[in-house]
Formats: structure tokens, C-alpha cells, sequence
């Protein structure tokens, strides 16, 4: 695991897009981002 993926998951976990830094909006097991269109399904 490289150490930019390690940020990625912590900024996911606040709830912080890890692309474009714009508040993430979370569905039905879903995290996506409505600025850039990043989403992630299943991890939390
Ligand atoms: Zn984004």
C-alpha cells in the first residue's frame, strides 16, 4: 500500500473527496463526490 492511498482512505473517512478536496456525499454504501464525479461503493 503506497502512502497516497493511506491519505486517500483517511480523507474518505472524513468524508473529503481525495481528488478534488469538495465534501463527499454518502448513499446506500456509496461515497460520491457531485464536484468531480469520483464515487466509491462497498468500503468504508
Ligand atoms: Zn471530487
Amino acid at each position: 500500500m503506497n502512502v497516497d492511498e493511506n491519505r486517500a482512505k483517511e480523507l474518505i473517512r472524513e468524508g473529503i473527496c481525495p481528488v478534488c478536496g469538495t465534501k463527499l456525499k454518502h448513499q446506500e454504501g456509496c461515497t460520491e463526490c457531485i464536484m468531480c464525479g469520483w464515487s466509491q461503493c462497498g468500503e468504508a
